[in-house]
């Protein structure tokens, strides 16, 4: 398929998590979500998008002008009492590690070795694709596919000389309290759906 990012690489892990560690993964730099990952957690929560992002997010615009929502790590807020409160609706990230995805200049699995996590080195070794498995990441990994799909182009479209634009796609894309017509209910349906939406606002020659 056209745009389709395709992702690369491929090992073995050897990784057991500690019980009692106190969660440094969880204790770091701020990650990006996409709209999918802040839909789910939302979900979750049961939880309206504009809540979420207003208790526990932080909205930020790249350089190019493109919206994003971050996830504070320092500590994550949804660290709790040690354990991730949100864990059936963790983010992408939070799933892989210690493995990880980078995006730019071709999409990578790499494995970490921050040299924070007392599990590496445990328990049996298994192949990225039975961890992606284990962690039920699949369908993570194929919408942040459509998303940096989304972000590459977006990137390219002259977004930071249209303000409004900004402003639009920032609601577009991330605020799911606000239902579309005839927008579908699965999660994964209507985060395409946004996007679709998102690419066509991208599109529309007329400064807002
Ligand atoms: S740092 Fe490693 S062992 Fe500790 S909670 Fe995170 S994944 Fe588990
Ligand atoms: S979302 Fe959960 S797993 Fe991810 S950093 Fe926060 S507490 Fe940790």
């Amino acid at each position: 398929m056209k745009g389709t990012v395709s992702v690369g690489g491929s090992f073995v892990l050897r990784f057991a998590c500690v019980s009692g560690c106190s969660a440094p993964c969880c204790r770091g730099h701020a990650i990006a979500l996409s709209p999918y990952e802040v839909l789910r957690i939302a979900e979750y929560l049961k939880m309206g998008s504009e809540e979420l992002e207003e208790r526990y997010l932080r909205q930020h615009y790249e350089e190019s002008g493109v919206p994003l929502l971050m996830l504070e790590r320092s500590p994550c807020r949804f660290l709790v009492d040690g354990r991730c409160s949100i864990y059936p609706a963790r983010p992408l990230a939070c799933r892989l590690y210690p493995a990880g995805l980078t995006w730019r200049r071709g999409a990578e699995f790499r494995l970490s070795n921050d040299g924070r996590c007392p599990g590496m080195g445990r328990g049996e070794a298994r192949s990225l694709e039975e961890h992606i498995l284990q962690q039920e990441a699949g369908v993570y990994i194929k919408m942040w596919e459509r998303w940096v799909e989304f972000v590459e182009r977006a990137e390219s479209s002259n977004l930071c000389s249209q303000p409004l634009k900004q402003v639009f796609l920032k609601i577009l894309l991330y605020n799911f309290d606000i239902r579309m017509k005839d927008e579908p209910a699965a999660p994964e349906e209507r985060f395409l759906h946004r996007i679709e939406l998102a690419g066509m606002l991208l599109s529309a020659h007329q400064p807002l």
